[in-house]
Order: structure tokens, then C-alpha cells, then sequence
């Protein structure tokens, strides 16, 4: 068998340059704001890969926590079924 299963370059996504929120410095992201929440989940209302985004883990993780907050007290809907 010589089929090769690796992607080399997905190794290194987000390699050599900062995330977004990296760049902007943000510590913290707020639950509340989902103006900026809404950049980062899709047309289905879910979450962004990380592979999209190119956030670092550390902001991924924040902004993970965030919408699942916001989802939690009805900000972000759990399924966007508007778009049909
Ligand atoms: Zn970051």
C-alpha cells in the first residue's frame, strides 16, 4: 500500500501568523456580543473550524465558550432553520 494519507500543509494551518483576535488583542470576548460572535459561526448557525477562522486554540477555545454562552440564554440560535 502506497497511498498516502497525509496532507502535509494542514500540519502547519495558522503557522507563522497571528489569529484575528491575536492581532486586535482581545483577552476576553464578551457573551453578550453577538455582532461579533456572528463572525464566527456559519449560515447554520454553527461554529466556525478553527481551520477557517485560523484562530490560535487559545481564541478558539474562547470564542467556543462564548457562542455556547450565548446559545445558552437564546443570543445564538442552536440551528438557523430561517434559511431555507
Ligand atoms: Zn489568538
Amino acid at each position: 500500500m502506497t497511498y498516502r494519507s497525509k496532507k502535509p500543509r494542514e500540519a502547519h494551518v495558522g503557522h507563522g501568523r497571528k489569529c484575528r483576535l491575536c492581532v486586535e488583542k482581545v483577552k476576553a470576548i464578551d457573551y453578550k456580543d453577538t455582532n461579533l460572535l456572528r463572525n464566527f459561526i456559519d449560515e447554520q448557525g454553527k461554529i466556525v473550524p478553527r481551520k477557517a477562522t485560523r484562530h490560535c486554540a487559545k481564541h478558539q477555545r474562547m470564542v467556543a465558550k462564548a457562542i455556547k454562552a450565548a446559545r445558552n440564554i437564546a443570543l445564538l440560535p442552536y440551528v438557523n432553520d430561517y434559511i431555507k
